[in-house]
């Protein structure tokens, strides 16, 4: 059994008292593992995000990582001790620094600087780049530095949010090797995104978030494209067809029994388009509707 690196249990969300954002979500990460996180625009993906990084406040709930409570019992470990590492949709480096300052920024003075930034460049492929400025470079290779820095950092858990937004398939590709390669070398990968083929092509598990509520954590081998959409849009799978427990199932039973509990409140009967005694004639003056 793999080791659980994020545990976040039952974590709520507002913003000013609005409307909560995030519902009742818990989810569990592990060592050597990506787990995708897909949903429509507007579900809650980067604040979960950002409330996983420190940069919000749950309202509720609980945040353990690597065993140690960062939120929850009275406790809110500020960020630049959490570990999170982030990769945001726009690469967001310093224009004005080298492609090697750009990775040596985050690094510790107690750590050889010049080591970590060649074995990060190396890993993202782009040694041959160090002294160039991201002006010269791609957006997939700003991305792949824009990683190259956060693995720099070291981060217990590292949180793609939507990376290969603006980057070309090509590009993406680039991207998603490095990605696996990571989890390969033991990293704990959240990977955000809303396009359901790239999470499906890239992870073994998926946890669905619709309306800052988790539809569940499936299993790849369980979902094809179709199933995927109604869960984004918040319907309910059909019971899976293969319940066969495994190491990464836990979870997913949990999330689903969780949902039963709280009731059906899902969008499955919710209007969005009526009509109703609808006629209407061609340019003939022939009945085509009726
Ligand atoms: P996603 O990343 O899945 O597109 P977000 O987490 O950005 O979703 O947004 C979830 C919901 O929270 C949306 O309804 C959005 O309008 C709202 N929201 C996001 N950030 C803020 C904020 N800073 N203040 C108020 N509402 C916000
Ligand atoms: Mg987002």
């Amino acid at each position: 059994m793999k080791k659980v690196v994020l545990n976040i249990q039952n974590l709520n969300q507002s913003y000013e008292k609005q409307q909560r954002v995030i519902k009742a979500l818990s989810l569990l990460t592990y060592e050597g593992s990506i787990v995708s996180l897909v949903g429509e625009s507007g579900s809650g993906k980067t604040t979960l995000a950002r409330l996983i990084a420190g940069l919000e406040v749950p309202d509720s709930g609980t945040i353990e990582l690597n065993g140690e409570m960062v939120f929850g019992d009275d406790r809110f470990m500020p960020p630049e001790e959490r570990g999170v590492g982030m990769v945001f949709q726009s690469y967001a480096l310093f224009p004005h620094l080298s492609v090697e300052k750009n990775i040596a920024y985050g690094i510790s003075k107690k750590e050889n600087i010049r080591a970590t930034v060649d074995e990060t460049l190396e890993l993202v492929g782009l040694l041959e780049y160090r002294s160039r400025y991201p002006h010269q470079l791609s957006g997939g290779q700003q991305q792949r530095v824009a990683l190259a820095r956060t693995i720099a950092a070291k981060p217990k858990i590292l949180i793609l949010d939507e990376p290969t937004a603006v980057l070309t398939p090509q590009e993406s590709e680039a991207l998603y090797k490095i990605i696996r390669r990571l989890a390969d070398q033991n990293h704990s990968i959240i990977f955000i995104s809303h396009k359901m083929k790239e999470v499906l092509d890239l992870s073994q598990r998926i946890t669905v978030l619709h309306r800052g509520k988790s539809m569940g954590t499936y299993l790849n081998q369980e979902l094809s494209a179709e199933i995927l959409s109604n869960l984004m849009l918040g319907k309910k799978m059909p019971p899976s067809k293969n319940e066969t427990p495994n190491e990464f199932s836990n979870d997913v039973i949990a999330k689903k029994t969780s949902l039963e509990e709280e009731g059906n409140h899902t969008t499955e009967n919710r209007e969005v388009v009526v009509l109703s005694d609808i006629h209407a004639h061609n340019n003939r003056g022939n009945k085509i509707l009726n």
